[in-house]
């Protein structure tokens, strides 16, 4: 932030708190460069100083002063929102994330922009340069892009401050402007001492690119009550997740109900078949290159369980005692909440 007082371009909107202005920047430069956008910027504002002159315009006169800067669903988006505020929020912005994000066009980035440049509240932001420095400043390996994105957001609101948050996050933004580039300025860069790729002179390899087209994969988990304990079972010693433990269950196989697989697996991993079975809860994991989006069914069965050094009926308690997958984590979290 101390950096960014000092080095940061003079923009126009940089000289306003108003969330109006500051809502119509931050728009325009989703779409273009901050050299394009200032011309265009000033242009409107001039045109349409609050953000009841652009509810009272004509879709018309909001698309020609918008001619130019493409994608004109989101000038229309920007109409209807300041219909709506005008409406509904007594002429001016929200402050509230959840009225904001209710606006046509307010996606996260939008709503956190407003609130944090102008509203000073602590809501951290991604755009692809935050998202470039994050990723160098912590080396991480991940593809995932939605991976990618809690760890960001994690790591943001780990190093937000209390206060001057109106700063922090243009700060990040700038310093991905201005200095951490594609081609990285590292000797004149303010975090340098902190930054594991600098350290590691591996500034190129971040961030990692995302995988797209992750393959998914449909599975069924039982979840085996014993009083308070759960049956669990050891995976294999080799291959993925190997040695941890989980909750019975398997892939649902095509052209399978879930109920189908669930009975199926449990037949064919523990010997056993199911009397009923009621679903809980269906949980989405990611690994690094697929997607197991996991259907969770509370059993009730028939036959003897296997109890060995693989099978056992573990308490919640000592649940610390037995590494288990990520996903299998997530269930309990979800079961053991409710
Ligand atoms: Fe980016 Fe280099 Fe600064 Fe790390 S040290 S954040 S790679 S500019």
């Amino acid at each position: 932030m101390n950096w960014y007082k000092k080095s940061a371009r003079d923009l126009p909107w940089r000289h306003t708190r108003d969330p109006y202005k500051i809502w119509i920047s931050e728009v325009m430069l989703q779409q273009t460069t901050v050299a394009t956008v200032i011309p265009y910027w000033n242009e409107w504002i001039k045109k349409f100083p609050t953000v009841n002159d652009v509810a009272q315009a004509k879709e018309q006169e909001i698309l020609s002063q918008w001619q130019g800067l493409g994608y004109y669903s989101r000038a229309k988006n920007i109409h209807k929102a300041a219909k709506i505020i005008v409406q509904n929020f007594e002429h001016s912005m929200p402050k509230n994330p959840n009225a904001l994000e209710k606006l046509p066009g307010f996606g996260p980035y939008t709503v956190g922009a407003v609130l944090s440049i102008a509203f000073d509240q602590r809501v951290p932001i991604i755009d692809a340069n935050i998202k470039r420095v994050v990723a160098r400043i912590l080396a991480f390996e991940d593809h995932v892009e939605s991976r990618q994105k809690i760890k960001i957001l994690a790591f943001l609101d780990s190093v937000m401050p209390t206060q001057g948050n109106n700063i922090f996050n243009q700060a990040m933004m700038e310093l991905g402007a201005l200095v951490c580039k594609k081609d990285p300025l590292c000797e004149i860069c303010p975090v340098k001492n902190y930054c594991l790729a600098y350290k590691e002179k591996k500034q190129g390899d971040f961030p990692k690119p995302k995988i797209k087209n992750i393959k998914e994969i449909d599975a069924v988990v039982a979840i085996l009550k014993n009083k308070e304990k759960f049956y669990l079972q050891k995976r294999p010693s080799k291959g993925l997740l190997a040695d941890m433990w989980e909750l019975p269950g398997g892939k649902i196989e095509p052209a399978e109900t879930p109920l189908k697989a669930l009975r199926r697996e449990l037949k064919e991993e523990l010997g056993i078949g199911v009397i009923k079975a009621h679903f809980l809860f269906k949980i989405t994991h990611f690994y690094t290159s697929f997607r197991v989006k996991l259907h969770v069914f509370e059993c009730e069965t028939e036959g003897k369980l296997n109890l060995d050094k693989k099978h056992r009926w573990i308490s919640p308690k000592d649940f610390a005692k037995y590494p288990m997958p990520a996903g299998t984590v997530k269930i309990f979290q979800k079961l053991l909440q409710t």
